[in-house]
């Protein structure tokens, strides 16, 4: 079919013009109508354009082999690629995807097509997604986010996602497609630069950082450790490069615990745990750690790692450790109660002895009813927080018991920490000592008062007995009698000497002697002592003698009553136990011994002497065996020798107890036969300037002028003794036996002095003073000089009447000499209204 227009547009005439037809021209023509030399270039321009043809033929066939092998290549290009890509239609479902996309959602490129690819993005991750789409939809622009991705096996995958819009919107609401491209992300450079961070902290620090990972509840490869790992014994190295793991670094006995307790939080949905467990280092050592374990999750809220901040703490593990040996060893039990908010006090620890005391079962209950029955705890109100050593009654499995408890409350009030001591038995002992110890008072008690009651009791009657001998032996008698009256009188004697010893034991043994300290001269009071055993001495043949070293000082301050007594305790034994020999006493100031004795009085060592006496005889000696028991009380060594010479063997128990007393020791040497020496030191002060001695000098021989005297006395016997004993040194005496007999009789007359018996029935000796003394009733008399006669020789006894008001006091029996002193101090006390006395 031809086109008239077009020929006739394109086609020149051939005889119109001189421009020769062109190909087209010729193409165009009818055949049939071309000239011979228009044929020839008829079949000129076909043959060139059959050449044009081939070659654009084979131009064509180039092009399109290139064209395969360029979409072949691309598509291997595609296929091949590390990075996924994907194309979606507008509804997001898979149009198309390579391989690598396939694998990254877990599929194959043929099973992807027709699957919605929100499908493979984890359910926290779809809102990005949607966000991605819609804002390059509507920019027509590449977008990229980082996702993660969800494949079937339930592994997942943090990929960036890279959508370029595809084509174009078919209308305004209609979504377009897009072209997808998936790759793995690096690390970020954020947590790098955290990592190191933790690295420079952690670097010093007792605690390092390890994340590993964990697939399938195993756990896998470490992914990152700190890098001070080191400092705990283990190498980093080995453990990023897997060759150790970090379930390898968990001692082997702690490891089931461990992982025990991973599991158990992965499945109870925690995302953090605290373990404690003990590290095995590379080098063999043994750490203590508290693993602050975080467990990251995937999508699936499957634990995919654990990250560790582990916490060295060997130190507080093992300080703890050796509290709890402690505590587990303590005897006494020790227990932690917790405070409620409530306020309720509940038992939170026991050590085993407290476990022991209340029983297991006693864990975690309120303690009030129990432990401490108070409605607020003391260690809790206490200021302090503090309560010490206080007595409790406590239920326990054995009962009520009584503990001393020490509660110390915690720095937060938080809870109290108590120790106690089960002290039910040592109550009970307490209880039981302290009605023995009553007991044993009251009768000590009672002993004391019937010692005193007896030494009254026998020294009154002694009174009589050497009273009235002294007076028939002022009689005329034969020679006879005075041996007879004489020996009366020493029986006497002795038997007063056996009340005292027993007096002065019992006071030692309650631990009722005081010593007195005033000054005295040692060498009259030593002298006076050893006058008083002439006629012993001479009895026995034996010589007395004295020895007192010159450096003694002249006047000492002791108590030269009690140092007397020990020494005439010795000569005694001395001058019992020797026959025709010698006695002799010597005095030597006792430098060794003066450092060493202790003194009673805390004198400075400067102030003080220690003296040594020896009492030497030669007598019968004592064995050797036997030396150290006469020390004992009521211990003779020889009954039928000492039956002859008396004693109560008290003696030298009596004498070592006071010499302690004064500071010193009592000792003995001495040989059967030959003779014994008894050595004993004694503490005393030196008299400094100012110290007086006591006014006896003078007036103690002066001669008492007559005095008119009132003999207050209920014993009758006693009343004739004492009565006849004054008449004879001169004074005038009126004797009345009752108290109220003497007022009556003071009432009437006044007398020079008055000695008033303390022991009397009805009116007593302090009533009748203490009426006598109310110068109302009795005016200047009241004043009268007052004596107390008592057969009370008990110590103490003295300035207890001398409290009393009376102006002295004198013991029975009567000692003449000491009567007469009394009476002169008497007389020289001021009187108290200026008053004297005087008939
Ligand atoms: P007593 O008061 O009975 O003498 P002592 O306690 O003073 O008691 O003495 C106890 C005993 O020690 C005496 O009975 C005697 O056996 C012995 N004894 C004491 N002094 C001497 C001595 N100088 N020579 C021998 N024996 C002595």
């Amino acid at each position: 079919m031809t086109d008239p227009h077009a020929s006739e547009e394109v086609t020149p005439s051939p005889g119109r013009g001189a421009t020769p037809p062109t190909a087209d021209h010729l193409f165009a023509m009818d055949p049939a109508s071309l000239s011979p030399e228009g044929v020839a270039k008829l079949r000129d321009a076909l043959r060139a354009s059959q050449e044009a043809l081939s070659r654009q033929d084979e131009q064509l066939r180039e092009t399109r082999a290139a064209l395969a092998e360029t979409r072949e290549r691309f598509a291997d290009l595609y296929e091949c690629a590390p990075i996924g890509f994907l194309s979606l239609d507008a509804a997001g479902g898979i149009v198309a995807a390579n391989r690598q996309a396939a694998a990254m959602l877990g599929h194959t490129p043929e099973t992807l097509p027709g699957q919605p690819f929100s499908r493979f993005v984890a359910r926290a991750d779809q809102p990005c997604l949607r966000a991605l789409r819609d804002r390059a939809g509507r920019t027509g622009e590449r977008q990229t986010a980082g996702i993660r991705l969800l494949r079937p096996d339930q592994t997942g995958r943090y990929v960036e996602i890279a959508a370029t819009p595809a084509g174009r919107p078919t209308g305004p609401d209609t979504g377009r497609g897009l072209h997808i491209a998936l790759s793995d992300l690096p690390p970020r450079r954020e947590s790098e630069e955290a990592l190191r961070l933790a690295d420079g902290i952690l670097e010093t620090g007792p605690a390092f950082l390890l994340r590993f990972a964990v697939s399938g509840e195993e756990p896998g490869p470490v992914e990152y450790v700190s890098a001070n790992i080191d400092r705990f014994g283990f190498s980093r190295e080995k453990l990023i490069s897997g060759a150790l793991l970090p379930r390898e670094l968990v001692h082997a006995d702690d490891l089931p615990k461990v992982e025990a307790a991973l599991r158990e939080n992965a499945v109870a949905g925690n995302d953090a745990c605290i373990l404690d467990y003990r590290l095995r280092t590379g080098d063999g050592q043994t750490r203590y750690v508290t693993d602050h374990a975080r467990l990251l999750r995937d999508a699936f809220g499957r634990v995919n790692a654990v990250q560790s901040l582990v916490l060295d703490v060997t130190d507080s593990a093992l300080a703890r450790q050796d509290l709890e040996t402690v505590l587990d060893s303590a005897p006494i039990p020790i227990v932690k109660v917790r405070v409620t908010p409530h306020g309720d006090r509940i038992l939170e620890y026991q050590n085993p002895a407290a476990a022991r005391l209340f029983g297991e079962a006693a864990l975690g209950k309120s303690c009030k009813a129990y432990l401490c029955k108070k409605e607020t705890c003391p260690a809790l109100s206490a200021d302090s927080g503090v309560v010490r050593d206080r007595e409790c009654a406590v239920t326990t499995l054995r009962g009520e018991r009584v503990m001393y408890k020490t509660a110390h409350k915690l720095p937060d009030g938080s809870g109290i920490i108590e120790a106690m001591v089960d002290v039910t038995e040592l109550m009970r002992t307490r209880q039981n000592l302290t009605r023995a110890m009553e007991a044993a008072e009251a009768a000590n008690k009672a002993k004391s008062e019937f010692l005193a009651t007896m030494s009254h009791e026998i020294r009154t009657p002694i009174n009589g007995i050497m009273g009235m001998t002294e007076l028939a032996l002022q009689t005329d008698l034969t020679g006879e009698q005075r041996e007879y009256l004489d020996l009366a009188r020493q029986s006497a004697l002795s038997l007063l000497d056996i009340v005292n010893d027993i007096l002065d034991f019992s006071r030692i043994e309650a631990g009722r002697v005081e010593l007195s300290a005033a000054p005295f001269s040692p060498r009259r009071m030593l002298g006076r002592c050893l006058r008083l055993f002439d006629t012993l001495a001479a009895r026995h043949g034996n010589t007395l003698s004295l020895s007192v070293h010159p450096d003694v000082p002249e006047t000492l301050i002791g108590d030269a009553g009690r140092l007397g007594q020990v020494v005439a305790n010795l000569v005694s034994n001395g001058l019992k136990f020797t026959r025709n020999g010698d006695v002799r006493l010597c005095v030597e100031p006792d430098t060794q011994n003066e450092i060493l004795c202790a003194d009673p009085s805390d004198t400075p060592p400067g102030n003080r002497v220690s003296l040594l006496f020896s009492v030497i005889d030669t007598g019968i000696g004592i064995p050797a065996a036997k030396q150290d028991r006469i020390f004992e009380p009521f211990t003779q060594l020889d009954g039928s020798l000492t039956r002859g010479v008396g004693g109560t063997g008290l003696g030298l128990s009596i004498c070592n107890n006071l010499v302690a007393l004064m500071g010193g020791r009592l000792w003995l040497s001495s040989r059967p036969g030959k003779g014994s020496t008894f050595y004993f030191t004694t503490v005393c002060r030196k008299k400094s300037g100012a110290a007086r001695q006591r006014p006896e000098t003078t007036t103690a021989r002066a001669p008492l002028p007559a005095l008119s005297i009132l003999l207050v006395e209920d014993n009758c016997i006693n009343q004739l003794v004492g009565k006849r004993l004054l008449e004879r040194r001169g004074h005038g005496v009126t004797a009345v036996d009752s108290g109220a007999a003497a007022l009556a009789l003071l009432a009437k007359r006044s007398f020079d002095c008055v000695l008033m018996d303390v022991e009397m029935p009805e009116l007593n000796g302090l009533e009748a003073l203490a009426r006598l003394r109310d110068p109302a009733c009795y005016g200047e008399r009241a004043d009268t000089p007052v004596v107390a006669l008592t057969a009370h020789a008990v110590r103490g006894y003295r300035e207890k009447m001398l409290a009393a008001g009376f102006d002295d006091y004198v013991s029975k029996p009567i000692d003449m000499r000491q009567l007469e002193a009394a009476l002169r101090r008497a007389l020289a006390r001021p009187r108290r209204r200026g008053g004297g006395a005087g008939a």
